[in-house]
């Protein structure tokens, strides 16, 4: 086979996916003097499951004990918080409310507890109906007790992956998008990954496809594992419902999922949902009358006052399901070759505990791991989307050095031409409008668009100019 990336060298590793698993192991490699390649098949990282989840930074409270899934949510959980902390991604401590409807649910609340012990989280502690109402008073009548989670977080799924990717790159790692792997060849110490771009070589290869993981499984001889995907829809609420709730307003969990949750977004928004429900293609991320029905139901028992309030957008993720409850994470020394596939609900959280672990695999299996010389060692930082903190358009210190950040352009969601100039020149920029909305929240509020649609577009086109000529 003839390689289609004639300037590329043989890479030591090819990681294959670029979601939220495969860029934080992708920033995790880079720190070690090695030749690294991330592909996608879509135009930009984070735009599978990691794009459409509950957006929360689990503690693993609720994670079944003595599972690699267990270990790895209450390690990435931690580094996570720690590096979103210095790379500027938004994450809220609104803390957890785990609420009891019924007497079963009551009555299951002492053996979660024990469980989260048994995980290692302490923090849990159980809450007295009237303190649950005093704690959270819109909440539906007839609560029964609830279970405090004080660490469980709210976090931006978009600026996550971005700031894993964006540190890669500037490390050095090579990150090519739109490139599909569609099958794998021995060439002696080398595998060739034959691709909808032509042949990449690789000495060793990273599985970090997400729903296609078991397919790439496959090609390298596995075959352990089947995806099935199992759709979450969930709704987004108006801005003005956000007063509504203090806390993660959790469901006692099912043995099948951790159920319908109301939370606050850290856009200020409220999100309801999600839904579980198997499907049999990978592509169906399609929203569906009773899905959005059904949550509508169950957030007017949570919260009744939600029913009130306008929505401003609804969507669907899946789940990369298989017929194991845990993850399918593992490297094999003798085909140069490791999986991080069948990451269902938590990997967002567990993101950079898989990715240490994975990388410590490689390294058992033979994989040499020696420092990058000059490397810098810390996350970039990455523009506040967020509404904790202060944003562009509330700085006057920074408007008045660079006026573009009083140009607001998506009134809804205050995004200035500033902003948007930033996000169309970084080290990873958008490939159209919908990766632009994640680099920025611009397009994302409750006209979704209407209005500075044609704007934000025209700025997207101006940066497609081939000379390079920027936005401002
Ligand atoms: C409804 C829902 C709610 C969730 N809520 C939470 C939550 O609150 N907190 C949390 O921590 N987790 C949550 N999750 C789980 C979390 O979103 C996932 O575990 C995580 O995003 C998985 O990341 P990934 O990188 O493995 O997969 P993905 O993000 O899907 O990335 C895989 C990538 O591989 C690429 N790919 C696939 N096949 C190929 C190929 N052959 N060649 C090249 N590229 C390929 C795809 O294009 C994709 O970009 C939720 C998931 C869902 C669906």
């Amino acid at each position: 086979m003839t390689p289609y990336f004639p300037e590329l060298a043989p890479a030591d590793v090819v990681i294959v996916g670029a979601g939220v698993v495969g860029t934080a192991i992708a920033r995790t490699l880079a720190r070690y003097a090695l030749d690294v390649v991330l592909v996608d098949a879509a135009s930009d990282v984070g735009t599978g499951t990691s794009k459409a989840n509950t957006a929360i930074l689990h503690t693993g409270f609720d994670a079944k004990p003595g599972t690699l899934e267990s270990r790895l949510l209450t390690r990435g959980s931690a580094l996570l918080r720690a590096y979103a902390a210095a790379a500027g991604i938004p994450v809220e401590r609104t803390g957890a409310l785990l609420v009891a409807w019924t007497p079963e649910q009551a009555a299951a609340l002492p053996s979660i507890e024990q469980n989260a012990r048994r995980n290692g989280y302490l923090g849990v502690r159980p809450v007295g109906v009237n303190s649950l109402y005093s704690r959270e008073p819109r909440l539906g009548p007839g609560a029964l007790g609830a279970l405090e989670i004080p660490d469980e977080s709210i976090i931006c799924p978009w600026t996550t992956p971005l700031a894993f990717a964006t540190e890669a790159v500037g490390a050095g790692v090579s990150l090519r998008l739109g490139v599909r792997v569609t099958g794998v060849t021995a060439a002696g110490d080398l595998h060739e990954l034959a691709t909808t771009r032509g042949v990449l070589r690789g000495r060793w290869v990273v599985n970090a496809a997400g729903l296609g993981s078991d397919a790439v499984d496959r090609m390298f001889g596995g075959g352990g594992f089947t995806i099935r995907p199992r759709r979450g829809e969930l709704i987004v609420f108006d801005k003005l419902a956000r007063p509504l709730l203090r806390s993660i307003l959790l469901p006692v969990p099912t043995a099948r999922t951790k159920g319908v949750l109301v939370a606050p977004t850290v856009y200020g928004n409220v999100l309801l949902g999600p839904t579980a429900e198997d499907v049999s293609e990978v592509g169906d991320t399609a929203t569906t009358a009773p899905g959005l029905r059904s949550l509508l139901a169950a957030g007017r028992r949570i919260l009744p006052a939600l029913a009130e309030e306008e929505v401003t957008s609804a969507y669907a993720g899946l789940r990369a399901a298989t017929e194991h409850a845990d993850y399918q994470v593992y490297a094999e020394p003798g085909r140069r070759y490791a999986c991080a596939g069948g990451i269902r609900s938590t990997g967002l959280s567990a993101s950079l505990g898989i990715a240490e672990h994975v990388v410590a695999a490689l390294a058992d299996a033979g994989l040499s791991l020696r420092p990058r010389p000059g490397f810098a060692g810390s996350p970039p930082v990455m523009p506040y989307i967020g509404e904790a903190c202060v944003r562009p358009y509330q700085d006057a210190k920074q408007i008045a050095a660079d006026p573009a950040y009083g140009e607001i352009v998506c009134h809804c969601e205050r995004v200035t031409r500033g902003e948007i100039r930033d996000a169309l020149a970084s080290p990873v920029p958008p490939a159209d409008l919908g990766g632009l909305r994640r680099r920025t929240r611009a397009g994302n509020g409750r006209c979704q668009g209407f209005y500075c649609g044609a704007a934000v577009s025209r700025l997207l086109a101006g940066a497609r100019v081939p000379d390079g000529a920027s936005v401002s």
